[in-house]
């Protein structure tokens, strides 16, 4: 009398276990539990890692050292983007975001020079600040320095200026102004002018 050896495998479509005699080992049977056919094979017994831990670690490092480089990537990516935003005057912060200042004709004013001009808005606050730096170009320190902004709506009619006024400026030095956007239609901004206290 022969005892056949019963073995246990998975379905290869729902996972389900499949109880077979060994000599059917290989054949194609139908899941008792999915009713797809399913080829018969012995379930992998736990943990039975055919790779050698060694390789394992090694392709994590792998990993690790792509997702690193990816990361890096992005970083410098980024960065990248940041600065060309930044040269293209693209609004920053916050929503709605108003589209961008025109930066033209704004450099190199009686000494000083502009960044390019952008709309500031905090999340959940009603402000808008136009931004931007102002450096000192010159050799002698700068008193009163004041930018006034023309700030105009989306059909390009004038609805306002926004100005801020920085006490001292040292030679050289660059000074981030902020200066308070009343109308809210405002979508667009060009440098009146860079005064300083006589
Ligand atoms: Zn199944």
């Amino acid at each position: 009398m022969s005892r056949t050896k019963i073995l246990q495998g998975d379905c290869q479509h729902c996972g389900g276990r499949v109880e077979f005699p060994a000599e059917h080992a290989g054949l194609t049977t139908e899941c008792p539990h999915c009713q797809q056919p399913t080829e018969l094979f012995l379930a992998a017994p736990p943990q039975a890692s055919t790779v050698p831990v060694k390789t394992m670690v090694f392709a994590f490092l792998a990993v690790l050292i792509l997702v690193g480089g990816w990361i890096g990537t992005q970083m410098a990516l980024k960065r990248a983007q940041q600065l060309t935003e930044r040269a293209n005057a693209v609004a920053v912060s916050g929503t709605p975001t108003p589209p961008a200042i025109s930066a033209s004709g704004l450099a190199g004013e009686a000494g000083f020079q502009i960044s390019a001009v952008l709309f500031e808005k905090t999340a959940g606050k009603a402000e808008i600040y136009a931004v931007g730096t102002l450096r000192n170009e010159t050799d002698r320190q700068r008193l009163g320095v004041r930018v006034e902004l023309d700030l105009f709506d989306a059909s390009g009619v004038r609805v306002g200026s926004a100005t801020d006024t920085v006490r001292v400026l040292k030679p050289g030095a660059e000074w981030r102004f902020k200066a308070r956007v009343t109308d809210p239609n405002t979508t667009s901004a060009r440098l009146k002018a860079i005064t300083e206290q006589p």
